[in-house]
């Protein structure tokens, strides 16, 4: 059945250059499982793992958001952030997390712009601890 070639692009530069039997990727619709061969299609990536699957072995990366562009031999992932597991400091990423908790918990109701955004930076968090496990 093939392989379909994978790009994981940010503004920082390219994360991850490869190929994979299956792509699996979750939009803001919903979990997406992308084979070789596939239609082509453009979709907004939620905050969460994109998985890279190559026989029994599959990869994690996480990613804060973005897009995903699939072509029938390939798939180009523009994130705003992306990782490898390798690359995730879960110190950093833990103090991210309670940092979020904390302004998520304040009883200051007078910043909901600030707490949309502890939302997000609370979910970037837990998605980079979980791909780092
Ligand atoms: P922080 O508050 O720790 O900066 P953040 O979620 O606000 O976290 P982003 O704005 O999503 O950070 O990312 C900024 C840059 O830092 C990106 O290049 C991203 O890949 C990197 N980055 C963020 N958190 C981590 C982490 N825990 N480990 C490794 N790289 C990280």
């Amino acid at each position: 059945m093939g392989t379909i070639n994978v790009d994981v692009v940010t503004p920082d530069g390219p994360v991850y250059e490869g190929s994979a039997d299956m792509v699996v990727a979750k939009s803001n619709r919903g979990e997406l499982g992308i084979l070789p061969g596939h239609i082509p299609m453009v979709a907004p990536l939620a905050i969460s793992a994109v998985r890279l699957k190559n026989g029994t072995n599959t990869e994690y990366l996480a990613v804060s958001g973005g897009f995903l562009e699939v072509r029938p031999d390939k798939v180009t992932i523009l994130a705003q952030a992306a990782e490898r597991p390798e690359n995730i400091d879960v110190d950093r990423a833990n103090k991210a997390k309670q940092r979020a908790e904390a302004l998520l918990n304040s009883t200051n109701n007078s910043e909901k712009v600030d707490k949309a955004r502890a939302e997000l930076a609370l979910n970037r968090a837990i998605n980079r601890i979980n791909v780092k496990r």
